[in-house]
């Protein structure tokens, strides 16, 4: 009897113990799966270029925000683009708000050369990679938002601020019918935005990455003109000699800003950045080309990259003077030239220093969610961010995603799921901040004015 009751005794104690564990781990990974569900279900929507099944991403969206109670719009500045805004009212709506923008569309795939289907966004069960399309760039951070809001409400936070969350299309294809038009809008005006987040890149350390501002592309075309004449003939002044005098030039510029970051001197966003990416030249014939034949045209373009703290009218003068001087029978013309500077005359940055209430928010909010934080930088390319910083808004780059390779853009894209989670809890903190800070309008008034 005494064995009897013993075994009994232990046996309930053992499913005491089980239900304990059913209660307490259970329903967190079931939570967890379901994150991970929905972040899946998001990257299986085939939104890339050149025909982004938008109005399948807008349903998803809307779904999840009704499921979260937030408010929401579709706006189409241009049809069949839609463009989600949900809303988190704040307590005092009067406060400038915060916005949180990313965009639904990503760039295509060659599907062949991927491991995993692109747009099947498979766990991979051995180092729990979600391969997928967007996973790095940038759907994980729209539904980050999401989730942690999610985070937010099941723990019963209140916002002070109103919280924006802003799904945009185009970014991929330069965001005009996007982002550019709803930074020029009056909805986004009567927003009131007082900051704003925006996506950022990977980071193989440790460490996340922040952006305060980006390079402006500035796309030349160089054109040359020279007397053609016989193959054979040595003379000056033809079309390709005066082409390639400009190239061995531009060459030589890319080689001096390149070695500033070899050296470790300067960070890529801060220098200038020159690519060839195109020639032209030569007359064609049925095989190939005229092969005893000097044409008497030829032309290079060129993809120009300008940090906003670089001097961009010292390089116009660069491009007149030394990459197609007129002596040189030479013409030059920008396909793309987008201005470092503000209508004032301001170079577009955000301010990254204690100078920015919102930039030592952001940073003490990453460091108190166990995030570590490396040197602000300038993004290589452009985001959507710069329509918002061309309107004065304070826009940071932030995309958390630690100890990941680069793969925006790139084949076999992936993003870990611990890394995907864990930026959910930094977003949960940042937002915490944000939410609930209390600033003197007077002095967002006046910072706003020194952006
Ligand atoms: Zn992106």
């Amino acid at each position: 009897m005494t064995t009897m009751s013993c075994r009994r005794h232990s046996c309930f104690i053992s499913v005491v113990l089980l239900l304990l564990v059913l209660v307490v781990v259970v329903p967190s990974s079931v939570a967890i799966d379901s994150i991970l569900s929905r972040f899946q279900q998001y990257l299986q929507i085939d939104t890339s270029h050149p025909s982004p099944n938008y109005h399948q991403a807008a349903d998803f969206i809307l779904s999840q925000a009704k499921s979260l109670s937030l408010e929401s719009q579709t706006l189409e500045f241009v049809k069949n683009k839609p463009l989600i805004l949900l809303k988190w009212t704040g307590k005092n709506p009067h406060l400038p708000s915060i916005l949180l923008n990313s965009h639904t569309d990503v760039v295509p795939v060659e599907p062949h050369k991927w491991s995993h289907p692109p747009f099947d966004a498979a766990i991979n069960h051995q180092n729990g990679n979600i391969y997928a399309r967007g996973s790095q760039d940038m759907k994980c951070v729209g539904l980050q938002y999401l989730e942690a809001i999610r985070k937010l409400k099941d723990s019963n936070f209140e916002p002070l601020r109103t919280i924006y969350i802003s799904f945009v299309p185009d970014e991929e294809i330069g965001g005009h019918d996007g982002a550019e038009k709803f930074a020029k809008s009056k909805i986004f005006d009567e927003m009131n935005v007082g900051i704003m987040l925006d996506e950022g890149l990977a980071s193989p350390e440790d460490n996340y990455r922040l952006f305060y501002a980006e390079r402006c592309p500035m796309w030349l075309v160089i054109k040359a003109t020279g007397a053609p004449g016989h193959g054979a003939k040595l003379y000056d002044n033809t079309a390709m000699e005066n082409l390639l005098k400009s190239i061995e030039s531009v060459r030589r510029f890319r080689a001096s800003q390149f070695d500033l970051v070899k050296a470790g001197l300067k960070a890529e966003g801060e220098v200038v950045s020159v690519n060839m990416v195109f020639l032209k030249a030569g007359t064609p014939s049925p095989t190939g080309f005229v092969m005893n034949l000097q044409p008497s045209e030829a032309q290079a373009g060129f993809d120009i990259r300008v940090p906003p703290i670089a001097d961009q009218a010292s390089l116009e003068r660069r491009i007149a003077e030394e990459w197609a001087p007129a002596s040189r029978n030479m013409t030059f013309e920008f396909k793309q030239k987008v201005s470092v500077y503000d209508e004032n005359g301001k170079p577009i940055m955000t301010g990254h220093d204690s100078s920015n209430p919102w930039w030592s928010l952001l940073e003490a909010a990453i460091l108190e969610a166990n995030g570590k934080i490396g040197k602000p930088e300038i993004f290589p390319a452009s985001t959507d961010a710069r329509y918002f910083r061309l309107r004065g808004i304070p826009a940071i780059g932030f995309s958390p995603m630690a100890n990941t390779p680069i793969l925006l853009h790139d084949h076999n894209e992936f993003l870990n799921k611990e890394e995907y989670l864990k930026g959910i809890d930094v977003y949960v903190s940042i937002l915490k901040a944000f939410a609930s800070f209390v600033e003197a309008e007077k002095d967002t008034a006046a910072f706003r004015d020194e952006l």
